[in-house]
């Protein structure tokens, strides 16, 4: 079966771009979200709008969630004018949101008992990956599900792994977050100690990124913070969210998490002082304001 009308529901950082890069790619999209200002958008480029997210099921072979949380994606699953609602059956669900992997296996419990399909597929690489069509997306499904809901996929990541069945998709995400927050906090502690006590920023990033301490994280990360720009990117209110995730996840297994610990403790204070609504390279922050020292600087 060619899936050629896709569903598409929450058109935010993320959703927009990723659906976008679809209707580029010929598909017939219906999409939906709260905020009509990204639907006006995908509109203008020739996609339809759905009136809920019933009727974006009704009218399609496939839906794609990219909701922020667990409590959304059982919203728009589960609730009034629902995707259940307005499913035929063998609809395919794929859920590109970061969710608790528990959630997944909820949603597709309840999806099978009503003939719907449903897969988790989690994404990593933020908003410049989702523009570029170049993200990493871990995906717990079916094989069968997996092989039929591949060539969607492709068009919005060119790294694309089965991980297992349901569910695991976000636990394999939860891992990935664990390791950008260690990642960005260690960027952060060393950047303010070196800052602080008199070393470049700029000369500091040219001389460690080709060694061992080099990362996919400092380079996204280093050059924003220096620039003094922490416009979302990713917010730090969201890796709040999967990091609450992560402890919930470990509390069920008996597994310790104390670099997880710490660094959902800086980011809580961050909230609190109204700056959850910062990319999570503004974790930086948190140890800006306690050094008394700013890491900025001019690129040479
Ligand atoms: P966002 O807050 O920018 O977008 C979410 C969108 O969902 C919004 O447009 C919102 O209006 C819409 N929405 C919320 N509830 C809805 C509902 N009931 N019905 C319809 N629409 C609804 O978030 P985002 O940054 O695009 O992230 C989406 C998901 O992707 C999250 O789970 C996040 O953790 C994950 N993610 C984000 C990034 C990133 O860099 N931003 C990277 C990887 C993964």
């Amino acid at each position: 079966m060619t899936h050629t009308k896709i569903g598409f529901i929450g058109l935010g950082i993320m959703g927009k771009p990723m659906a976008k890069n679809l209707v580029k790619a010929g598909y017939d999209l219906v999409v939906y979200d709260l905020n009509p200002q990204p639907v006006a958008e995908l509109v203008a480029m020739g996609a339809s709008e759905g009136s809920s997210p019933k009727d974006v099921a009704a009218r399609t072979d496939t839906v794609i969630l990219m909701l922020p949380n667990s409590p959304d994606v059982e919203a728009v699953m589960l609730g009034e004018n629902g995707v259940l609602e307005g499913a035929r059956s063998n609809l395919l669900v794929i859920d590109m949101s970061s969710i608790a992997p528990i959630v997944s296996q909820k949603m597709a419990k309840v999806a099978a008992e009503k003939g719907v399909r449903f897969m988790d597929a989690p994404v990593s690489g933020g908003e410049p990956a989702a523009i570029e069509g170049k993200l990493s997306i871990m995906v717990g499904a079916d094989k069968k599900d997996f092989e039929e809901a591949l060539p969607i996929l492709e068009k919005m990541g060119n790294n694309i792994v089965l991980i297992g069945k349901v569910g695991s998709g976000n636990t394999a995400k939860l891992a990935n977050q664990i390791m950008v927050a260690g990642n960005i906090a260690a960027m952060a502690e060393a950047f303010v100690l070196a800052t602080k006590a008199g070393v470049d920023p700029w000369r500091l990033y040219k001389a460690v990124r080709g060694g061992l301490a080099g990362s996919n994280v400092l380079d996204a990360k280093a050059p924003l913070v220096m620039e003094g720009n922490f416009q979302p990117g990713f917010r730090i209110a969201l890796h709040i969210k999967d990091l609450t995730n992560v402890l919930n996840t470990a509390q069920a297994m008996g597994v310790e998490t104390p670099v997880t610990d710490l660094a959902l403790k800086m980011m809580r204070h961050l909230d609190a002082n109204g700056q959850g609504g910062l990319d999570h390279g503004g974790l930086i922050r948190y140890y800006e304001e306690q050094a008394g020292v700013e890491v900025r600087g001019q690129k040479e």
